[in-house]
């Protein structure tokens, strides 16, 4: 027994020490995964509801690390915002978001794109400096980007998130609740945050078809959101019947898998000439 327990213990230990090892191999090779070229964007389409065109774009970060390979952003940004990386991170893509929003401007497309910030990003203070720069460049910039933060994000200092996300609004960005109904925060609660789109959580989304329970919750969130004056996306649909039954709950926009899976840039760009966009 007491032999067994201990080989229990040292397989308990090297597990967690590899796991711990990883962490720190993430964390090590993330420092130089901007300069080193390792990052790149996937694009997902995001859909009017009614119409099912094209209306923009939602950015996501991909890493492709030279020592560890692919490694998911589920698993790498926690570990950037605790090392600090996020910043860089966030900062390359708020960059590479406006080149791409400035070229399509110029090319005459009214597309808009959607990138993540982090907790660690709504507090710093580096962001409404790279900001200001941004715009000097691409003066419409502030209408075309919207910010996506969660409500967990807000909620790790919400006095200064919201002063943050309130000068970001009036800087003209328009900020989006992401993730929504997986937090403890209700939507009378979110109304006080300087927030124009609800994102709908894909938790709440994939089953819609199926289950009566989570289409109560997507009909009455969409209903107050619409009374307080907020657009919604639901996220996660994967089939046309959920579209259907969002159509019929008047939801403003969609994501999901159902409509395109994230898109490398160049296949976005296909992806544009093959549906109606408006
Ligand atoms: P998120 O912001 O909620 O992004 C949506 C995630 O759902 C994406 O996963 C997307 O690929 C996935 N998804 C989209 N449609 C469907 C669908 O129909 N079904 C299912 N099952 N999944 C769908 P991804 O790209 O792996 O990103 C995961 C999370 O990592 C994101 O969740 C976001 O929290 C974070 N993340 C990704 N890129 C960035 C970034 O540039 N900055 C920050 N701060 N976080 C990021
Ligand atoms: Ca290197
Ligand atoms: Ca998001
Ligand atoms: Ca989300």
């Amino acid at each position: 027994q007491a032999k067994l327990q201990q080989s229990f213990y040292v397989e308990y230990q090297t597990g967690l020490d590899e796991q711990h090892m990883r962490r720190l191999q993430i964390i090590e090779s993330l420092k130089n995964a901007v300069e080193e070229k390792e990052l790149h964007l996937v694009l997902q389409p995001k859909i009017n509801c009614q119409t099912g065109s094209v209306v923009g774009a939602e950015v996501l970060l991909r890493w492709q690390s030279e020592t560890l390979g692919f490694v998911g952003p589920d698993e790498f940004i926690p570990l950037a915002e605790q090392s600090g990386a996020i910043t860089e991170l966030t900062e390359w893509v708020c960059r590479e978001s406006s080149k791409l929003l400035h070229q399509w401007h110029e090319q005459g497309r009214a597309l808009k794109l959607s990138i993540n910030l982090s907790a660690v990003d709504l507090l710093s203070d580096a962001l409404p400096l790279l900001f200001e720069q941004l715009i000097k460049d691409f003066p419409d910039l502030p209408k075309l980007l919207v910010l996506e933060v969660t409500e967990s994000a807000v909620m790790k200092d919400p006095e200064k998130a919201i002063a943050r996300l309130e000068t970001l609004k009036r800087i003209g960005f328009s900020i989006s609740i992401d993730d929504y109904g997986t937090g403890h925060s209700s939507l009378a609660q979110l109304r006080r945050l300087p927030v124009e789109e609800l994102k709908v959580d894909r938790a709440f989304v994939q089953h819609l078809s199926e289950d009566s329970m989570d289409k109560s919750i997507v009909r009455s969130t969409i209903q107050l959101a619409h009374e307080l004056g907020l657009h919604v996306v639901a996220e996660g649909v994967e089939d046309e019947a959920s579209w259907k039954v969002l159509q019929a709950l008047q939801c403003d926009e969609l994501q999901g898998y159902f409509f395109s899976k994230p898109l490398p840039i160049s296949d976005f760009a296909d992806y544009l000439n093959n549906h109606d966009v408006n």
